[in-house]
């Protein structure tokens, strides 16, 4: 069945508003910028879903939005800077910045942010000051959402008093009762609660990727590893209930979608709150057996939580794809312990061999931090001998990034940074090399392919195989987008396939 559907397709989504009394805003503008990881893509389509759902209208550029949001990672240091530097770039200067500050203290302001009000177009106008980006912040909402949000809490107003509006993931559903309360006068609004047993479902959630959709199915994270900031950025772990997940499903298969996939941090770690008290492995197969699903993944798996039932769900179901992302973050048991990821090298090689029995090639990746305080040379050349061992078809490998709030933050013996890059280098080169030999290996191999990008080159397509595997391939056809065809592998490289399309 083709499933090519226009980016932007916004599908309703059985869900709790909780947003009785909130005003619409009809034709109010918001502009949103994501960073981080598939989990705050996904917040960020069901951000945009809230407040459509309001009246409001997304626009392309901050420039011209009334609500400017950014959804953010503090994950490593470096994605944290990010979001700052963005924020600088909005800052009022100088003179504006005080007479911004000055109005805003004194409640005029607040008519730039009322519909029908001279907008920001007039006051810049009156002021005569627009030189750069930054000053046509001024008489905007400009608000913080995600982890670095709930990270910097209060905070944020400090290093950018330009910011009026903080809000954690937990508290996203307050989302449009926040900006009400700014459009009502009030200088600053902030969301921060992590203490909810809710998830957050909402009625519309508006979707970027036109071919995969994504479903949080459980959110935040009760694990506690040491270097970590994501139970403190998102909270204790809520599982949504299984019945919501598969409405939400049997919705999206109705809407055109045939792939879904599944997020939370430990997706694994799933605990249905519901009666029906499905496990994992079982709500993967009851998702498979959705009429019209032909593709379920799910991401990221935790190695404690991964079982035997989740290799055998996959073997019974071929909707279920051949590919599973297990996070194993060194090699060395003594670096785990240290982690607290509460497995061993050889637990975690354990729940490799499930998959390596299982009836069909299983595609395994990974993540990995390399420079994790106390972290020998000798426990470096472990995580070597693991990327051997197992043979991951993709890593993800990260300098240890120190971040607030974590244990590891005060152990001993910090590896330098060129240290840590150099380790990084070596890592990623051995890895290039195992993917370059695994890839050659399926030359001459035929897969199933959804098709989901056309190059500007003639007769140029892409899309994805079962295993996520990148396939660039040729076909003379005029339309494939959102096709399932069957491509011949005719030549590899290390993070890609290419070949010819050989039937559908
Ligand atoms: N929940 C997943 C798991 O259990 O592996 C991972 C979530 S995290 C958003 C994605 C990856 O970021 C982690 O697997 C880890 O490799 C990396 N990461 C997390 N904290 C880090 C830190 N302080 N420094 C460097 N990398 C980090
Ligand atoms: Fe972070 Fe560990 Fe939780 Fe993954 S399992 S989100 S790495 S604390």
């Amino acid at each position: 069945m083709a499933t090519g559907l226009p980016a932007g397709v916004t599908v309703e989504t059985p869900g709790r508003s909780g947003q009785a009394g909130v005003p619409v805003r009809q034709g109010e503008t918001f502009y949103l910028e994501t960073f981080g990881c598939q989990m705050n893509d996904h917040d960020s389509e069901k951000v945009a879903g809230v407040l459509l759902a309001r009246g409001y209208r997304q626009v392309e550029n901050p420039e011209a939005a009334k609500v400017i949001l950014y959804n953010t990672c503090s994950i490593r240091e470096k994605a944290a800077q990010k979001v700052f530097s963005r924020l600088g770039e909005l800052r009022p200067v100088g003179d504006a910045e005080r007479r911004w500050m000055e109005e805003r203290e004194l409640g005029l302001r607040k008519a730039d942010l009322e519909i029908g009000a001279p907008g920001e177009e007039e006051s810049e106008q009156r002021a005569g000051r627009v030189k750069t980006r930054r000053l046509q912040s001024t008489g905007k909402i400009i608000g913080v959402l995600g982890c670095v949000a709930q990270q910097e809490g209060e905070g944020i107003f400090e290093r950018a008093p330009w910011v009026s509006l903080v809000c954690g993931s937990a508290s996203y559903r307050k989302l449009p009762q926040l900006i009400a309360e700014l459009e009502a006068g009030n200088r600053r609004v902030t969301g921060l609660d992590t203490d909810t047993d809710e998830t957050f479902e909402t009625e519309i959630t508006r979707r970027d990727n036109p071919f995969r959709a994504y479903l949080t199915i459980i959110e935040g994270c009760d694990k506690a590893c040491s270097y970590c900031v994501v139970p403190f950025t998102r909270g204790p772990e809520r599982s949504r209930a299984s019945g919501s997940i598969l409405q939400e499903v049997r919705q999206l298969a109705d809407a055109g979608y045939s792939e879904v996939q599944l997020l939370g941090q430990t997706v694994n770690s799933y605990a249905d709150p519901s009666v029906t008290n499905m496990r994992f492995s079982e709500l993967l197969t009851a998702v498979a057996e959705v009429p019209g699903i032909r593709r379920v993944r799910f991401t990221t798996s935790h190695p404690r939580d991964f079982g035997k039932d989740i290799v055998e769900a996959i073997d019974a179901h071929p909707t279920i794809c051949d590919h599973v992302h297990l996070p194993v973050q060194s090699g060395a048991t003594a670096v785990l312990r240290a982690m607290t990821r509460t497995y061993s090298r050889e637990e975690y090689l354990e729940k490799i061999a499930l998959m390596k029995a299982a009836k069909r090639p299983i595609s395994i990746t990974t993540d990995i931090i390399v420079g994790f305080p106390g972290e020998t040379e000798k426990d470096f050349e472990e995580t070597l001998s693991l990327l051997d061992e197992v043979q991951y078809d993709s890593v993800f490998a990260f300098k240890y990034s120190p971040r607030p709030n974590t244990p590891s933050l005060k152990m001993p013996d910090a590896i330098p940074e060129d240290e840590k890059g150099r380790r990084l280098a070596i890592l990623m080169d051995r890895q290039r090399e195992i993917q370059r030999l695994q890839n050659e290996k399926l030359v001459g191999e035929t897969f199933e392919v959804l098709v989901d990008g056309k190059s500007r080159r003639e007769n140029q397509w892409s899309g994805h195989t079962s295993s996520n595997r990148i396939m660039n391939f040729t076909s003379p056809e005029q339309e494939l987008l959102g096709d399932y065809v069957q491509v011949k592998v005719t030549s590899a490289l290390p993070n890609s396939l290419v070949g010819e399309m050989v039937g559908r």
